[in-house]
This record gives structure tokens, C-alpha cells and sequence, in this order.
């Protein structure tokens, strides 16, 4: 049931009816445990209880606030909607169907039509529809504008072949936003066009990928003539490079963590969780081990402050541009060293644990580590998001690129 909050709600309205919402709707033992912070609520939610509650709160236009009501969302100012935020924070609502909130929205919201919106928002918000980004290809990552994936006119339709990686959460996606090649005859950033493909039909296929956690988050995704109708085309033929632009920046923003609705740290646990365990293992009276945590917890501040540097200015309108790359190339670096100090002070417990094909019996810390390690290459590698700070940020030379202006057709491709 939406809310009644509206446009014309002042965000001390707002809060009132979030925190009655809250007394009535959200369980009495999460809301005990949030108090306690992150781990008491994770004993008293899981992961499942979670999903089955969520559309409870998808119904009610709190998942995206900002968004019209049309849209899935209620319609108010960024200030209301911050407001809203601080009284959920405790709560840990985590936004589900990431993809779809952040990064198909961005391209719907900067290059959709009003129909697309309309047909796609909705469902995004309450979870039923889920998306993945069918952008990266084996031959196509840092550049991407080399993809080969093919997209053939047949009347009103488009038929796609080729091959799609690193896909996540495409074995569980009921859509996916694609890139593929509309113009060989084009240079290679040219003549891409941005779709909505519709995962569920022949010609579509998803093989998971395990990873080192044991985890299977990715997939390789063969399309074999699977078909997208035109009206389900972001933004115009030929164009979709510069609609893949919006969805990217929102991308690095949500990897780096400074994203207005998306995920937090990718992989692993904060400082506090270090000073935690450096009390737990007897290592906290360590001069050394202090000052290695101290380095760290201030460098968390300041990636929370450049952050919210990059928030204030989506909320202001703003395009962060280049500079949302400035957080995901601070947020690998950091949260890498963060997670490595943790199994240091692991000390034996993350050298070895049960052989067992369940992921649970990994030691969370040694687990968060491990997811850690992706992130100086998910979203953009660090060196490519230093090369877009070198270039568009600090001003320096554009790295030479040979084959600049010639068709893709012609380009030597890995
Ligand atoms: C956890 C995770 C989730 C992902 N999820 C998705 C997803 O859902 N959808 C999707 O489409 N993609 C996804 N990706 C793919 C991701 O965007 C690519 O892995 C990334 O862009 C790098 O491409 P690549 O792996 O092909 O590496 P490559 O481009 O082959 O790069 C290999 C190495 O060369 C370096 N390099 C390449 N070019 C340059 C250059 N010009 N200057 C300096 N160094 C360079 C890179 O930094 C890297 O170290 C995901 C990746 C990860 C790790």
C-alpha cells in the first residue's frame, strides 16, 4: 500500500508517517535488533525472511521516494527523501533487483520514453521483474566500444547474436539491458544501440559461472537469434553509446558506494568490524595493528565524504560525471586493504576450513576478502577509471588510439 506521502509532504510529514509505518509494518524483532546493530540483524533476518517481506515495502513507494508515483516511487524532493533515508537507515532496508534500480533506470530515466517507463519502472521497484547488463563481451570489457554482438532489423524486431561474460545474476533475470551492434560499417563507438531484452525466450542462453567463494553470482550469456521489438529500443538507433554512458556512471557510483539507492562495500566488512576483531584476537594493544586501523578508518571517512560529495551533486541535478570515478578507484583500493588486514588478523583461522562444496563453511572474513578482490576490475578496472581521471579530469593527453574514426568492421579485434 503506497503511503500518504506526496509532492507537497514536508519531510517532517514524511518522517511521521515513515516511523508509524514502521511501528505497524516492519517485524518487531527486526526492529529490536537494529538497534544492535548489523549482525544482530542478520541472526534475526535472513536473506529469505527478507525477500518475502520486501514486497511490504516495495508497495509503498520508500524503495525509490524520488521517483514519480506513476514510476513505482512517491514523488518527493531529494530533502524529503533524505529524511526518509535517515529514519530507515537503522533498518538496513537493502534495495533488491540493484540492476534494475540504478543501472536500467539511469538509461530509462535519461533516454527512455514515457511508455517505456511506464511499462518497466513499476515492476523494477517491487522486485518482480529482476535485471542483469548484458554489456561485456570475451572480447569487449575496458573496451567495450569493441563489442561484436550483433543486433539484425527483421520488420518492427531486432534479432541478436553473439556472446555475452561476467554477467551477473543473469541466470535469475527476467530482463537485461544490452548493447550490440547495430553499424559495422560505423566507427566502433558509433553504430552501437542500447535494448531491453527479455531473458525468458529461445535463442537465450545462461551458463553460471562459479567463482573463487564458490559462489556462482556470474554467467556467460549465449544469444542465438533471441529477438527484441523496436519499441523496446533506449534512445536512437546508433546511439547507444552515449545511452550506456548514464547507466556506466551510475555503475562506478554504486560499486564505489556512493550511489542514492544502491549496494554498499562489495565484499567483506567495515573498520569497525576490524577493531572487533583486533579485540577478539587479543591484538588490539598492538601499537602497529592500532595505527594500521586508524590509517584505514580515516580513509573510510574520506571515501564516505567524497561520497557524499557525489550524491550532493546528483541530488543538485548534477551529473558527476568523471568524477564518480574518483570514489570507485578510492573504494577498490581501500576496501581491498581493509579485507586483507582482516584475514591478517584472522591469523590461522583464514588459512584453511571444512572441504565442502557449501559457501557457508568459509570463514566470513576469508569470503569477504576473497569478493574483495573484484573490485579493482567490476564496473571499470582502476586503471581504466585512472584513465578517465588523467584524461577528464587532470586535462592530460587522450591515450592514442590508432584505429579512431576508422569502421569497426576494419578494427583488429581479440
Ligand atoms: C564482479 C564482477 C561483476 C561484473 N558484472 C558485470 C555485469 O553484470 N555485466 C557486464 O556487462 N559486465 C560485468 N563485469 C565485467 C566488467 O565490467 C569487466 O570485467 C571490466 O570492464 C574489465 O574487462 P575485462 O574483464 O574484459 O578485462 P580487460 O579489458 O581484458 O582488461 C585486462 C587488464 O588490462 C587492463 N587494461 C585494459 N585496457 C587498458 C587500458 N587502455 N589502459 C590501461 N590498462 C588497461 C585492465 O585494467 C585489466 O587489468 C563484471 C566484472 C566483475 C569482476
Amino acid at each position: 500500500m503506497t503511503l500518504p506521502i506526496d509532492a507537497s509532504s514536508t519531510a517532517e510529514e514524511a518522517v511521521a508517517t515513515v516511523e508509524q509505518w514502521i511501528r505497524t509494518e516492519v517485524p518487531e524483532s527486526w526492529r529490536a535488533a537494529a538497534a544492535d546493530g548489523h549482525r544482530a540483524l542478520r541472526a534475526v533476518r535472513t536473506p529469505e525472511d527478507y525477500r518475502r517481506w520486501y514486497p511490504a515495502f516495495a508497495s509503498t513507494g520508500l524503495v525509490a521516494p524520488t521517483w514519480l508515483p506513476e514510476h513505482g516511487g512517491l514523488g518527493v524532493s531529494n530533502e524529503v527523501a533524505r529524511a526518509i533515508e535517515t529514519v530507515l537507515a537503522p533498518l538496513r532496508l537493502t534495495r533488491l533487483n540493484p540492476l534494475g534500480l540504478n543501472n536500467a533506470a539511469a538509461a530509462l530515466f535519461s533516454h527512455g520514453t514515457e511508455e517505456q517507463r511506464l511499462r518497466f519502472l513499476p515492476p523494477i521497484v517491487r522486485n518482480e521483474e529482476k535485471w542483469c547488463q548484458l554489456f561485456s563481451e570475451p572480447g569487449a570489457g575496458s573496451d567495450l566500444a569493441s563489442l561484436a554482438t550483433r543486433a539484425v532489423a527483421d520488420g518492427d524486431e531486432w534479432v541478436i547474436t553473439g556472446q555475452k561474460v561476467w554477467t551477473t545474476w543473469a541466470d535469475e533475470a527476467d530482463f537485461g539491458i544490452l548493447l550490440a551492434r547495430t553499424d559495422p560499417e560505423q566507427p566502433k563507438h558509433r553504430g552501437i544501440t542500447y535494448f531491453l531484452l527479455n531473458m525468458h525466450q529461445p535463442g537465450v542462453e545462461v551458463r553460471p559461472l562459479r567463482q573463487i567463494t564458490g559462489e556462482r553470482e556470474f554467467n556467460e550469456v549465449f544469444l542465438d537469434g533471441a529477438r527484441v521489438p523496436d519499441a523496446h529500443r533506449v534512445g536512437d538507433l546508433n546511439d547507444g553509446w552515449r545511452v550506456s554512458a548514464s547507466t556506466l556512471s551510475v555503475e562506478r557510483q554504486m560499486v564505489s558506494g556512493s550511489g542514492s539507492g544502491g549496494m554498499g562495500r562489495l565484499g567483506g566488512s567495515s573498520t569497525q568490524r576490524l577493531i572487533t576483531l583486533a579485540q577478539e584476537t587479543g591484538r588490539w594493544s598492538d601499537p602497529v595493528i592500532r595505527a594500521k586501523v586508524m590509517r584505514l578508518w580515516a580513509q573510510e571517512k574520506v571515501r564516505g565524504w567524497t561520497n557524499a560529495r557525489v550524491r550532493a551533486a546528483l541530488k543538485a541535478g548534477q551529473s558527476p560525471g568523471a568524477a564518480s570515478s574518483i570514489g570507485k578507484v578510492h573504494q577498490a583500493t581501500l576496501n581491498q586493504q581493509i579485507q586483507d588486514l582482516m584475514v591478517d588478523l584472522s591469523g590461522t583461522a583464514a588459512l584453511a576450513w571444512p572441504a565442502t562444496d557449501d559457501t557457508d563453511a568459509l570463514p566470513r572474513d576469508v569470503q569477504g576478502w576473497m569478493r574483495s578482490l573484484a573490485n579493482g576490475t567490476e564496473g571499470g578496472t582502476t586503471d581504466i577509471n585512472k584513465n578517465i581521471l588523467g584524461e577528464r579530469v587532470l586535462g592530460l593527453p587522450r591515450e592514442p588510439d590508432p584505429w579512431k574514426g576508422k569502421p569497426w568492421k576494419d578494427i583488429p579485434r581479440s
